[in-house]
């Protein structure tokens, strides 16, 4: 399996972030990023710049709706309308368009301090049709917890990303388990980068710069081959990975994800995550963290079912269900973190 980088979820100046498709596209070059996915609100009118710069690959989605129930669309044709109160309208025409997309971040909750309180979660959850969630996204998540000055103060100077180093929203991850135990719903991370610029004085500020938010919360694909040379056949390598869920978020703060693997080996066969395969004599299940120090535990139907502190975890599979693994960061001293979240593989009876 060949894994690549990537940032999902960024504003442009085509809508709220201040920088343009080319900085952006330096800013990840500089994170060595292999690919980002640009979603600005209600407009895809970037989709001209798209195309790869230096080392990353530049793709423009969409995020659809408004006033809540935020959807992440890749792939569509054409613009869709603000569907907020009927999002099942926003679903099913992205699909018609032969596009795919993510519920954004559903649990997001609003603060006082920051645009008088703003929040939009998903709200209509008879929808059917979707495929994936945003599970993990930076910004939305600093938002939700900057409760008072002196703690927006204290985390951006002094430990930036201790709201988010909690994992995703406990309620988020359920949600998935519930979903992906009746069928494959794909998980994501995001950073909802704006990159916010105001004036103090004479100097522009710039608060949660580009740069800083792409060594956050990325999504890894693997793919079976490495990344095509041309450009419009990477791009459908990119997409087709993302909407299988043939990838992994990863906290990449505390060390990049390349060397994360999580699969099933069924004899000879390989079953990456993101795909179903049949429960069979030899089945097995591996997980491989990215480093030494690690700490892994595997899941089925949302339940932890083993954990191991351990680079490596084999696992003899004997009964049906929805695998995925979470693998923590140890590190020296302290705590052990959050880091890197697979998407499951589906072993059915
Ligand atoms: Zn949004
Ligand atoms: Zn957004």
């Amino acid at each position: 399996m060949h894994n690549y980088a990537g940032n999902i979820h960024i504003h442009s100046t085509y809508s709220d972030g201040t920088g343009s498709i080319e900085e952006i596209a330096a800013a990840a070059n500089a994170a060595n990023l292999d690919f980002v996915i640009i979603t600005d609100h209600l407009t895809r009118d970037g989709a001209h710049e798209e195309g790869k710069y230096g080392r990353t690959h530049v793709i423009v989605g969409v995020e659809l709706n408004q006033q809540a129930n935020h959807y992440l669309a890749m792939d569509t044709t054409a613009l869709i309308e603000d569907y907020s109160p009927e999002p099942q309208k926003t679903i099913d025409e992205v699909n018609r368009q032969g596009g795919f997309g993510f519920l954004a971040h559903p649990f997001e909750k609003g603060s006082h301090l920051v645009t008088e309180g703003a929040a939009y979660p998903w709200i209509d959850w008879t929808v059917s049709g979707f495929t994936g969630i945003e599970l993990w996204n930076y910004s939305s998540q600093w938002k939700g917890k900057a409760t008072s000055r002196w703690k927006i103060f204290l985390w951006y100077f002094g430990d930036r990303d201790a709201p988010v180093k909690t994992g995703p929203p406990r309620q988020c991850l359920k949600l998935w388990d519930a979903y992906t135990r009746e069928k494959p719903v794909v998980g994501i991370g995001g950073t909802d980068a704006h990159a916010i610029k105001f004036r103090v004085g004479f100097y522009t500020m710039e608060i949660f710069p580009y740069r800083d938010l792409f060594h956050t919360i990325n999504t890894y694909i693997c793919l079976p081959e490495k990344l095509h040379k041309e450009v419009p056949v990477a791009r459908k390598q990119i997409m087709e990975a993302l909407k299988k869920g043939n990838c992994y978020i990863c906290f990449d703060r505390y060390r990049g994800g390349y060397n994360f693997y999580f699969g099933a080996f069924n004899g000879s066969e390989e079953i990456p995550m993101g795909e179903k395969t049949k429960l069979k004599d030899k089945l097995r299940l591996q997980v491989k963290a990215p480093q030494r120090r690690s700490y892994i535990r595997l899941i089925r139907n949302g339940e932890l079912i083993c954990e191991c502190k351990s680079q490596h975890l084999d696992y003899k599979v004997s009964t049906p269900g929805t695998y995925r693994a979470e693998v923590y960061f140890c590190p020296l001293f302290g705590r052990r973190r959050p880091w890197i979240f697979s998407n499951p593989v589906y072993i059915e009876g």
